[in-house]
């Protein structure tokens, strides 16, 4: 049996090593130095935001822009349900409830109407009578939400509203979300957005890289990450004083003084001049990768274009460009003759990994008591679709093995 193949894992371009190098040459191992200033100018060209902060993570990324939004405890946060925990997690960390919303089946991120629905079932009567804490917004179930009858909206009612703070959207597997939709309805509401482009680095929406529609963007260089800095993040807004502010927060909120002088809690969440290092190597690879990783998609298209009963994770129109990140496919096992499980199970007894797509937030036994809105959309897609081998640095043998396995298991 061959290597191991993974979903995406590391890709050094070759730069990466010349910035570490200059850090060790200088002796900037401290956190912060010419690397994280580099990398933040340069992530500024490549996502085309006017202002970044490089961190310690995506996490830390959307924790910050929370704090900075005013969220605290028992206010509410909208946030995508079909995505990996860490969307969602620093909602939690700030006493705030999520409220989880589904996807629409084109991009399978946030559905703008459902959107709406859950700001006016924060405003409905029925939730604004139950004025203390959360009994008026137990969590539907799946069927209940979205059956229900919307109430009509009052104005009148707006008190809950005010509590929402901002709206988390993710951009998953690459996929930009309907980001005119979403933002019309948060500019109705007047609510922020954030959007969590963690896995969306270089995707563009209506020629614009994601990140930069919104109030704030963050992006994540993990380990598996379209490019890597071993772990780290950014913070991006148009806004300086918002960015200023961010990278205040993240070196643990120090007034100027010469001594050590705090009025506000910090937290340690900056990138160091080591990892910034890295990810500027990495940047001057982005859009080859990027190229690489939609090829690899337009392969496996190729391959299983013939497969009734697969479907694949598309752009909707011309305003939406994927970086592909990860390949992403929905098996009908009624017309596929095999499931995600088989498929996923064959995958692995080749030595290859495959994944199911995100499980629900609102299926996850940690937001079990959170209100969420759906419609059947991400449960769906978690109990059919796999995410499939997309890394660039797999060569012709580990295609020849995917392919190998794709094969058999639709008897191709
Ligand atoms: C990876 C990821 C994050 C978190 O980024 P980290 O840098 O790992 O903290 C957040 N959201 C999504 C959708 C992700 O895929």
């Amino acid at each position: 049996m061959g290597k191991r193949i993974y979903l995406c894992s590391p890709h050094m371009g070759g730069g990466e090593m010349k910035y570490v190098q200059e850090a060790f040459d200088s002796n900037w191992i401290a956190p912060l130095g010419p690397n994280v200033d580099g990398f933040e100018q340069e992530l500024c060209a490549a996502t085309g935001a006017k202002h970044v902060a490089a961190l310690s993570s995506g996490t830390a990324a959307i924790h910050l822009s929370l704090i900075m939004l005013g969220v605290g405890p028992g206010d509410y946060v909208i946030g995508q349900s079909f995505t990996f925990s860490a969307t969602v997690n620093p909602i939690a960390y700030l006493g705030a409830i999520s409220v989880l919303v589904d996807s629409e089946p084109g991009t399978w991120n946030m559905d703008p109407e459902l959107l709406e629905e859950a700001i006016k079932g924060l405003k409905s009567p029925s939730s604004a009578k139950a004025s203390e804490g959360r009994e008026g917004l137990k969590s539907p179930s799946a069927a209940s939400s979205f059956a229900e009858p919307q109430r009509p909206l009052k104005v009148s009612e707006g008190r809950k509203v005010e509590r929402i703070k901002a709206i988390i959207v993710a951009h998953l597997y690459g996929m930009p979300a309907r980001m005119k939709e979403i933002m019309e309805v948060a500019d109705r509401y007047g609510i922020p957005v954030i959007e969590d482009a963690a896995e969306a680095l270089g995707s563009e929406y209506m020629g614009r890289r994601v990140g930069c529609n919104s109030k704030f963007g963050i992006l994540s260089f993990n380990g598996n990450k379209i490019i890597t800095t071993s772990g780290g993040g950014a913070l991006i807004s148009d806004d300086a004083a918002l960015i200023e502010r961010g990278r205040f927060l993240a070196t643990q909120a120090r007034d100027p003084a010469p001594h050590y002088q705090h009025s506000e809690i910090g937290y340690n969440y900056r990138m160091s001049n080591i990892v910034a290092g890295v990810g500027r190597g990495q940047l001057e690879v982005l859009d080859l990768r990027v190229r690489q990783h939609r090829e690899f998609n337009q392969w496996y298209r190729e391959l299983l274009k013939d497969v009734p009963g697969v479907t694949f994770h598309s752009e909707p129109s011309p305003d939406f460009y994927s970086n592909y990140w990860l390949t992403c496919i929905v098996i009908d096992p009624a017309m596929a003759g095999t499931d995600r499980e088989k498929l996923r199970l064959a995958f692995d007894a080749a030595n290859i990994e495959s994944r199911p797509l995100w499980k629900p937030m609102h299926l996850q036994p940690v937001f079990a008591g959170c209100p969420a809105y759906v419609n059947g959309t991400s449960e769906k897609l978690f109990e059919n679709g796999l995410c499939l081998p997309s890394g660039s640095n797999i060569d012709e043998e580990g295609r020849a093995r995917i392919a190998e396995v794709l094969k058999r298991e639709f008897k191709m």
